[in-house]
């Protein structure tokens, strides 16, 4: 009766991009470099999988540059636009970024940070964000497409339009979005992330897709590899894996859409049973699949282990920041107090999550609520890391 509703936090791999990762660890071990007629075989399924993902995202093969993830491509992201920047110039980006994101703007920008506020409803504040891309000083913009832990969809496209209108760069870490929405309909800008995992794909392989402005872009030296973008050996395994995941999950966005009646109703049922849950972002337009919730009492960490020794997996938020004690970037962008840190469970399910999942899910909560109260648990307690 258990079930798993973390897929914002990692998705199994799916059996078909295994399958592709199995044929090429015996078919395409080689090294795509090397001046030998197998190689060339390695280097022509390694370009096969370029172009298949660049007809998804409706661009160009030669704009794509395959990464270890979205951590690294983000980083790299960010120190490439600081190198680019003078000492005067500011990077503008929405205070919920993943740490993947803050982390490094803080570390390679300093105090050369802008914030964009944020509306309630969990999206940026776009009048707030017109207001300071008037600023001369504005070297680049960084928001993701979708918050991880609210699913929120951020009104990127407008915030592409703005950026290209105004010749500043713009990085979007569209993690959240690929295999849940649209690959075409992903907006246009000029560093765009994805990251194989959140759809089925393997762990340590993601994408970058370059525009014409961003072109130059370079991370790591030595090598040559990916038209000198990223130097190393090309991981040809992860990228089959990855992108068959994205094709396959792209046939699945109708079934995955159909979620938000299943999570609607699990949140109308949890709200009526436990009054004073709080749902983040749910006046904003959210993904189908994700409920951010602040539960009014007892620690999150012990509803989450509640939940999972009935067979539910959660999480407190995003799985980067379990464990801590600070409140996520959301919750702080949105000004709850840092104690709604502690309250914060996020669900998060699939195309193939039923609606029986969801009502045993519904029925879980119900009874780890009972079950404090009757205990009555001495409500909120340490965080321990799990
Ligand atoms: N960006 C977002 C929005 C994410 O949700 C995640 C996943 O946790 C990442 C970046 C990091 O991705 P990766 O695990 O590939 O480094």
């Amino acid at each position: 009766m258990g079930c798993y509703f973390d897929y914002n936090a990692t998705t199994p791999l799916r059996q078909s991009a295994k399958s592709a990762i199995i044929e090429g660890i015996d078919r395409y071990w080689q090294n795509p470099s090397s001046p030998y007629v197998s190689s060339a075989r390695a280097k022509n399924v390694l370009e096969t999988s370029r172009e298949t993902l660049a007809s998804l995202l409706g661009t160009q093969p030669e704009s794509v540059v395959f990464t270890g993830g979205a951590t690294e491509a983000n980083n790299s992201i960010i120190e490439y636009l600081s190198r680019l920047s003078s000492q005067n110039q500011v990077l503008l980006l929405s205070p919920f970024e993943h740490p993947s994101v803050l982390d490094a703007a803080r570390h390679f920008w300093g105090d050369r940070l802008r914030f964009i506020r944020s509306k309630a409803n969990g999206t940026i504040d776009l009048e707030d964000f017109s207001v300071q891309m008037k600023s001369s000083s504005i070297a680049a913009v960084s928001v993701m497409a979708v918050n991880n832990e609210t699913g929120v969809i951020q009104p990127v496209n407008e915030i592409a339009e703005a950026c290209a209108g105004s010749g500043v760069l713009f990085h979007c870490d569209a993690s959240q979005w690929f295999g849940k929405l649209s690959s075409s309909r992903v907006p246009r800008c000029d560093f765009l992330v994805g990251c194989g995992h959140k759809f089925w794909g393997p762990k340590g392989a993601g994408f970058i897709s370059l525009s014409d402005r961003s072109d130059g872009f370079c991370s790591q030296f030595g090598g040559g590899q990916e038209r000198g973008r990223r130097g190393g050996t090309e991981n040809i395994l992860l990228v089959l894996g990855m992108v068959e995941a994205l094709a396959f999950a792209e046939k699945r966005l109708s079934d995955f859409a159909s979620q938000a009646t299943y999570r609607d109703r699990f949140e109308a049922g949890l709200t009526d049973h436990i009054p004073a849950t709080e749902i983040v972002g749910n006046t904003g337009t959210r993904l189908a699949n994700t409920s951010f919730l602040l539960l009014p009492d007892y620690e999150n960490i012990r509803w989450v282990r509640k939940l999972d020794l009935k067979g539910f997996q959660v999480s407190t938020g995003s799985a980067c920041s379990t464990g801590k004690t600070s409140s996520s970037p959301v919750l702080t962008a949105l000004g709850f107090a840092s104690e709604a840190g502690r309250k914060s469970v996020r669900v998060s399910s699939w195309a193939d999550t039923s609606e029986r999942d969801w009502g045993n899910l519904t029925q879980a909560f119900n009874e780890v609520w009972t079950d404090f109260q009757n205990a009555d648990g001495s409500g909120m307690t340490e965080v321990v890391s799990i």
